[in-house]
């Protein structure tokens, strides 16, 4: 997406404009120059024209003699990634001679500048809209920031310019799109793993039919091959689905159990957990959720897979509801990595849910592999720091810029900001518990990075 910098001195709209371009409400905007404000970026959009805007009113300054200079030496360093700039003069006020100043400095520099012409509603604006003809800026374009009015003009400014990189990440966009629509229509890739004599055998053997495993080819049979494909009849949608499945206890069978080759089949465990795209760590009903257990389950979350817990040998269970309670209980507990993890009762014996198991993969993985829209992740970003702003350790304020998607499968974010040494795990964890919340990401593991731009 091409970014286009605000540039101006003080108090000529340049945050008006910015909330006006990212469709904000009119927010942390003074009459007095150099309010500070937090939000410098946003994704703006003018009659379909995206760009990224950034508004460079904080680093004003309050000291308007020192100005130039501080503010060029901030500016300089987004100008250097910026498409193109506009330039915002106040058309009531008048040019001043920071902002020949500002214009000289940006006829020197490469960036492509739109000069607009700020507050021309009404009569007062006309001699400042003519006047500034003379910054060698090209055509004023006059707006009212405030009141809306001449910003689709700015649509004309911006096109010649930032039109055709715009388009580009367009189709970029659509194509990641895409992307993420095939990695959904592959087949599910589904591992089984869990403590010996959970059922994982007579899982994989029920769900397959009887004993396939058992009677496939017995030679060649190497590690690599232990991915069985099978079509799933789904009795929710009334559709065939591909699986993809990673046995590992079938094989350790078929090969008779060795020492040797024992320690292997837990390796092949590591092995199936980074081939799948969810992991079903399978409990047995008669033995409850060990220490072991959680320590599986913590590993496939560290590794970043969507995780389901299902209890086997439903059909022998005792005391069926506060088995099932306590389990939930106790995953929650011990599995801070997600917000409830899905839990399903299963007999690999009689069959007994094991569809609704199998749904409820399909349906994690489609979480797991979601990309959340740029608008509503920064309008869900914003709503999170203003109920909650960062601390100001010693008096200084910790910024958060701006949040991005940076990957799916599983999700990771980025935070740009500064100071961030500083900033408490605390709000990290408010922030990661916020994605997980509000973003639709409970049962996933979601990995959130903290950057200060360089
Ligand atoms: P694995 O080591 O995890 O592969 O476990 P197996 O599939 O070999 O099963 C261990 C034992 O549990 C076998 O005796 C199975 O018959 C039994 N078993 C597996 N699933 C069920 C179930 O749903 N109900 C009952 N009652 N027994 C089961």
């Amino acid at each position: 997406k091409p970014t286009v910098i605000i540039i101006g001195r003080p108090n000529v709209g340049k945050s008006t404009l910015f909330n006006r371009l990212v469709g904000k409400k009119l927010a942390l905007v003074d009459d007095q120059p150099g309010v500070t404000r937090d939000r410098r970026m946003g994704d703006a959009e003018i009659a379909g024209l995206e760009f990224t805007v950034v508004d460079t009113a904080g680093w004003e300054d309050e000291d308007a003699e020192s100005l130039p200079g501080r503010m060029r030496k901030q500016t300089e360093v987004s100008l250097e990634g910026a498409d193109a700039a506009l330039f915002v003069i106040d058309a009531r006020a008048g040019l001043t001679p920071l902002d020949e100043e500002i214009a000289r400095w940006l006829r020197s520099e490469e960036v492509p500048v739109v000069l607009v012409a700020n507050k021309a509603e009404g009569k007062a604006a006309e001699a400042g809209i003519l006047e500034s003809y003379s910054l060698g800026l090209g055509e004023p374009l006059g707006v009212s920031a405030e009141h809306g009015e001449g910003i689709a003009d700015l649509f004309t400014g911006l096109w010649p310019i930032i039109g055709a990189k715009a388009e580009a990440a367009e189709k970029a966009a659509e194509i990641e799109a895409e992307l993420d629509e095939e990695d959904l229509s592959g087949p599910l890739k589904l591992a089984i793993v869990g403590r010996p004599n959970a059922g994982k055998s007579t899982l994989i053997n029920r769900m397959l039919g009887e004993d396939r495993l058992l009677t496939g080819p017995e030679a060649g049979i190497t590690r690599d091959s232990i991915a069985v494909d099978w079509e799933w009849h789904d009795p929710k949608t009334d559709e065939m689905r591909e699986i993809r499945l990673i046995d590992t206890a079938g094989m350790r069978k078929r090969a008779k159990v060795t020492e040797k080759l024992e320690k292997l089949s837990v390796a092949d465990a590591r092995r199936a957990i980074d081939f799948a795209e969810v992991v079903v760590l399978l409990l047995d009903a008669t033995k409850g959720l060990e220490h072991q257990d959680l320590k599986i389950a913590s590993q496939v979350l560290e590794e970043g897979r969507a995780l389901i817990v299902a209890i086997n040998k439903w059909d022998i269970a005792e005391n069926a509801s506060s088995l099932f309670n306590g389990i939930r209980e106790a995953l929650n507990e011990g599995l801070s990595q997600v917000r409830g993890v899905p839990l399903f009762a299963v007999s690999a014996k009689t069959g007994k849910g094991i569809d609704t198991m199998l749904s409820a993969a399909f349906e994690i993985r489609e979480a797991w592999s979601r990309r959340v829209p740029t608008a509503a992740l920064n309008r869900w970003f914003d709503d999170a720091l203003a109920a909650n702003p960062p601390p100001a350790p010693g008096g200084r304020r910790i910024k958060l810029r701006y949040i991005t998607q940076a990957s799916t499968r599983p999700p990771r974010f980025v935070v740009f900001g500064t100071r961030l040494d500083d900033l408490p795990k605390s709000y990290e964890r408010y922030l990661v518990n916020g994605i997980r919340a509000k973003l639709g990401f409970d049962a996933v593991p979601v990995r959130v990075v903290l950057k200060s731009p360089k």
